[in-house]
């Protein structure tokens, strides 16, 4: 058999590890196998490309492994648990910014054909404004850049004047590949357009940019695939291009948002609201909420961000079964955006065992929130404000929540009054039949159950 062949075998096997591991990351039951089959494809991904014949010097592949590898190894293993976001938004940015250096490498060998040179223009264009685009929405996330949309006057011409003018210098590359300045042009306006296109959006809006960058960063690996030739790029391009895209329109939904709407609407002025929400705030102390939860016998936990925050996943998963040995229902609600990146609570959540039939999704649980006597509110904060149904010109207005101000009573979790990342108030601290437990997360459910066990 030719090394040829080999190779197309090689890449046949592990696209089909890559899809069957991405299948079967649709059910927490077989996720975990799935992320090692996809694994294992990759292996055999680099393996059979790094018998190719296009390869001149192994020195600098050995290079480029142990130094990319070493750092993912530190990444993966220094980063705490609640900056997995920020590291999921750096992935996406570096995976844009290697299409991009594919892209500008496949350059000097290509044979200048039209459809090569479109590719290249497509995989630097895509790759970089992936690039810089993530960085500042890592910013965001870590709070170095404000979660606050970031606007100033004449925005939207200056976009528009952007695109205009990377269109056009495109072009020009694609006639004139030759000509290194059109390519500086490309490179430097396509990582301006990345930042431009994230700075305007706001807090909330952050989940759909997250998943949105992810599409692109995949598109940008298709890309350069097609640049290079190589199908198994290809193949892994468009998977995560097709995925990101979906995971986006999931997130679209959440936000109440049309994909459309959120494309542009870096483009229009996002709003922050003038309404400020005053009221009697009641505090209890975990001992007193004991005696509630005892005498309780349907209840909802909503995790939020603060969830992750506290790694107190493991003590309400405890407080779950008490209450459960207690005789009362347990359920999760879920929120699509609840945390900073999709399925962040699914994930702590599955790393506790809660078992997955007892999270539910929003609309499964809302129209029952009267019947629950208590929804604990465990860190979570945008997700369950009901500004979104009540304050027209609150910029959350119009994203569905979890109704938690429907139930007998709210118990929310957390150390202050605070506000979430959106940044904005939160009118269900100061409801009739809402209860506030300051204190770390954590440390609030490990008291209530020291209750139980007295
Ligand atoms: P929020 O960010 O709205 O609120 C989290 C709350 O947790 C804070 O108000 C904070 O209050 C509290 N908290 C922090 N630390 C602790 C602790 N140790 N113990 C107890 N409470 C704590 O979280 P939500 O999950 O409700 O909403 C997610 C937000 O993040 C949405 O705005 C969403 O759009 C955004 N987002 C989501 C992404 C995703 O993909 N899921 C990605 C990017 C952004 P205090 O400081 O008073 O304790």
């Amino acid at each position: 058999m030719n090394t040829l062949v080999l190779i197309n075998l090689g890449y046949i096997a592990a696209a089909v590890l890559f899809i069957v591991g991405l299948k079967m990351l649709s059910s927490p039951a077989t996720a975990r196998r799935g992320n090692i089959l996809s694994s294992l494809g990759m292996l055999v991904a680099v393996v059979v490309t790094l018998l190719g014949e296009g390869i001149v010097e192994y020195q600098w592949v050995v290079v480029g492994l142990v130094t990319g590898g070493g750092i993912g190894v530190l990444a993966a293993r220094l980063v705490a648990m609640t900056a997995m976001p920020e590291l999921v938004a750096l992935f996406n940015g570096f995976g844009g910014l290697a299409s991009l250096l594919v892209g500008c490498a496949a350059l000097f060998s290509s044979g200048g054909e039209t459809f090569t040179i479109v590719t290249i223009a497509l995989a630097i264009l895509i790759g970089g404004l992936t690039f810089t685009g993530s960085i500042v929405a890592w910013g965001k996330l870590n709070e170095i850049i404000t979660g606050r949309p970031i606007l100033f006057s004449g925005q939207r011409a200056v976009n528009a004047l952007l695109f205009l003018v990377i269109g056009a210098a495109t072009v020009m590359f694609c006639l004139d590949p030759s000509n290194t300045t059109y390519l500086y042009v490309v490179i430097g306006l396509s990582f301006l357009l990345g930042v431009m296109v994230v700075i305007p959006i706001g807090g909330a809006d952050m989940p759909v940019v997250i998943s949105l960058l992810n599409s692109y960063s995949g598109l940008a690996a298709c890309a350069a695939g097609f640049a290079i030739n190589n199908i198994i790029l290809i193949v892994a391009g468009s998977l995560v291009g097709a995925s990101g895209i979906i995971l986006t329109k999931i997130m679209c939904k959440a936000m109440n948002r049309s994909l459309v709407n959120v494309l542009f609407s870096g483009f229009g002025a996002a709003t922050t609201s003038a309404t400020t929400f005053e009221g009697e705030v009641k505090p209890m102390t975990p001992e007193d909420a004991y005696y509630v939860l005892e005498a309780a016998s349907n209840v909802v936990i909503v995790p939020g961000y603060g969830m992750a925050v506290a790694q107190a996943q493991h003590v309400v998963k405890e407080l779950q079964e008490l209450l459960e040995g207690n005789g009362a229902e347990v359920v999760y609600a879920v929120h699509p955006v609840a945390g900073r990146m999709p399925g962040h609570m699914n994930v702590l959540l599955a790393e506790a065992d809660v078992p997955y039939d007892l999270l539910l999704e929003m609309d499964t649980v809302n129209p029952r929130m009267e019947t629950f006597d208590v929804a604990i509110v465990l860190g979570a904060n945008d997700v369950v404000n009901p500004a979104a149904r009540e304050v027209k010109d609150s910029p959350i207005y119009g994203m569905p929540i979890i109704n938690v101000d429907f139930a007998r009573t709210v118990f929310v979790l957390k150390r202050s009054m605070a506000s979430g990342f959106a940044g904005i108030d939160n009118p269900l601290f100061f409801r009739e039949n809402t209860r506030m437990i300051f204190g770390d997360g954590k440390e609030t459910i490990s008291r209530i159950i020291r209750e139980f066990s007295n």
